[in-house]
């Protein structure tokens, strides 16, 4: 039977395929094909692996003390038997040779569909043996870690060699982290349970282009193991099981996107310039070095954003040095060929824990309010070492071209004349050690309402603002914006948020100084004129945003959208506002869509 599981939009487009389950934390197992003609050496790592699990316990409980509990050598007894299981290794293996996966993926996939018949056992006793099973299964990815890798054709990279059929993934959460090795990944779409539009997991998820849901409460309950499923990243829709003509809707959808697609990709070169010969910067917010050819590639004419604090992620507490920092920054800068690159220091804290924790197991931990805790720019200034050891890389690497350092979520004096001491700082020590280093331009984020409030004090310390739209709207309406629960709230067209952007821009622009938004509103075309209309001139987004917004920009005069702006701002419903303003003044420009 279909059904339907409703969740939020957060990456458009549709993807169809088959659904592949996996638990939060088992996210950054590898997943990749294994070369047909390598299946059985596969099959062979895994039973390897089981039989290096199984003497392990054998060998536990020959040793186990005279005086232990009886319980315990019965509970070995029952982990020998689960691992000796055909339901577990046997059927791994079958997915293995049926499907290709590699073992670490089968291993997971079949603790899925275990995990599932334990949980609807009616006998208590039995229902909690799924927790031994968990154990086992963590046994076996371990030994398969520490095994010899899966084997690659001679000369060869991993291949997609599993079939026509895409596969998504449905896990109940995924920590931003772990979306990164989405990049390298077979899956073509993902839904989760938990999340909000605007957390790190859903904007690395845009990042990609890859259609996405979030916030699908019971997604990962309701999906099976291998059910076919159409994600709608336009509606925030998941349809499980759909019915041939459904499915054939979808298919006509997707033709209809991918032209779409080719019909905008050839903007790329088109310079964005309004009618009225208005020039607009359009840059590209990066997660790593590896992602600028892809910022050049999609026409932004530089980094307005690179989230440096990626590079600090899911390393067990084993921070990068300066060396590997320089070099990271080298490549990105040296990837955008003299075109200035942004780097904002490490933003660590809140949704972006360093170790793997998602969002909901954040939540679950003791931490109280974390996006109110020691993030971004706070945890830099506790650890001062930390910091300069990046601000002396970041400084290292402007010796290659034009870089610019953003500071993350300041909000007040005593944080800015903190953060320049640890600058001159850093500078004294690349100076006494003799290191060459480039000049730099020095932003603020403006992301916290008492900066939006306070804007001298940054005009006059900083060379730049930019916009935390993301953070703002969370600290000016108190939306934790990882939390579906409250996603709902979140509202970037809130006249009080759209005020203080206005007035940054405003402020920002009479200073003389440069103003960017490298929020997820610079990327989202519904925003386009309406920032115009506040003056902005220079937007950062994902880089598969570059030809959708310049396509707005293209169309927009600004001549006409200035006057606009008041009737917007002071409206009891900006966004109705701004859709009918639009429609009745477009001089070409098409009318705003509004959300879904
Ligand atoms: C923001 O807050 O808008 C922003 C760009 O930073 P991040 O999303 O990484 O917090
Ligand atoms: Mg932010």
């Amino acid at each position: 039977m279909s059904i339907q599981i409703f969740g939020l939009p957060v990456s458009r487009g549709v993807a169809i395929g088959r659904a592949v389950l996996v638990a939060s934390s088992r996210v950054d197992v590898p997943h990749v094909f294994i070369d047909p003609t390598l299946i059985e050496s596969e099959v062979g790592r895994l039973l390897s692996a089981r039989d290096v699990v199984a003497t392990e316990f054998e060998v536990l409980k020959r040793d186990l003390p005279a005086d232990a509990p009886a319980e315990l050598a019965a509970l070995l007894d029952v982990h020998l038997m689960l691992v000796q299981d055909e339901a577990l290794v046997g059927a791994s293996a079958d997915w293995i040779r049926e499907r290709h996966y590699n073992a670490e993926w089968a291993v997971s996939a079949q603790l899925e569909v275990l995990a599932r018949q334990f949980d609807e056992m009616d006998d208590p006793y039995i229902r909690e043996r799924k927790a031994d099973l968990e154990q086992v299964v963590e046994r076996l990815l371990r030994s398969l870690s520490k095994g010899k890798p899966s084997a690659v054709p001679d000369g060869g990279e991993h291949r997609d060699f599993g079939g026509d059929e895409p596969l998504v993934l449905v896990a109940s959460d995924i920590a931003p982290a772990d979306m990164l090795n989405f990049k390298r990944s077979v899956f073509k779409g993902f839904v989760t349970d938990v999340g909000g539009k605007t957390s790190h997991t859903a904007i690395v998820a845009r990042s990609m282009d890859i259609p996405a849901v979030v916030g699908a409460r019971q997604a990962s309950h309701l999906i099976r193991q291998d059910d076919c499923i159409i994600i709608d990243g336009d509606a925030g829709l998941v349809i499980v099981d759909p019915s041939p003509i459904v499915l054939e809707e979808y298919r006509f959808r997707q033709r209809q996107s991918e032209l779409e697609r080719g019909r905008l990709a050839r903007l790329r070169h088109t310079p964005a310039v309004t009618l009225d010969g208005e020039r607009v910067e359009l840059l590209a917010n990066i997660e790593m070095p590896e992602d600028a050819p892809a910022a050049l590639e999609a026409g932004s004419v530089g980094v307005g954003l690179f989230r440096s604090e990626f590079l600090f992620m899911n390393r067990g507490g084993n921070l990068p040095d300066e060396e590997e920092q320089y070099d990271a920054y080298r490549r990105a800068v040296e990837s955008m060929k003299g075109l200035p690159v942004t780097i904002r220091t490490v933003d660590i804290g809140a949704d972006k824990p360093l170790d793997g924790l998602s969002a909901a197991e954040l939540r679950h931990e003791s931490v109280l309010n974390p996006a109110l805790g020691l993030r971004a720019i706070r945890w830099s200034l506790s650890e001062p070492s930390m910091f300069r050891r990046q601000l002396r890389a970041l400084y290292r690497a402007a010796v290659h071209g034009p870089v610019k350092i953003l500071i993350p979520m300041l909000a007040s004096q005593r944080e800015i004349t903190q953060t320049m001491e640890h600058i001159a700082h850093a500078k004294r020590q690349l100076t006494e050690a003799g290191r060459s280093f480039g000049e730099v331009q020095l932003g603020a984020m403006i992301e916290v309402p008492a900066a939006a409030l306070t804007l001298p004090l940054f005009l006059k310390h900083f060379d730049f603002l930019s916009i935390g739209t993301n953070d703002l709207i969370q600290y000016t309406l108190a939306i934790d914006r990882a939390d579906e629960a409250v996603a709902h709230l979140y509202d970037a067209w809130h006249p009080a948020v759209l005020q203080l952007v206005a007035n940054t821009i405003t402020q920002a622009r009479a200073a003389g100084k440069g103003v960017s938004v490298c929020g997820e509103m610079a990327g989202d075309p519904a925003f386009t004129e309406l920032l115009l209309a506040m003056g902005l001139r220079s937007f950062s987004m994902h880089p598969t945003q570059v030809a959708s917004v310049k396509q707005r920009v293209l169309r927009a005069d600004t001549r006409r959208l200035a006057p606009l702006l008041d009737q917007v701002l002071y409206s009891e419903d900006p966004e109705a506002a701004c859709e009918s303003l639009l429609s009745q003044t477009n001089g070409g420009a098409s009318p705003v869509a509004r959300r879904a």
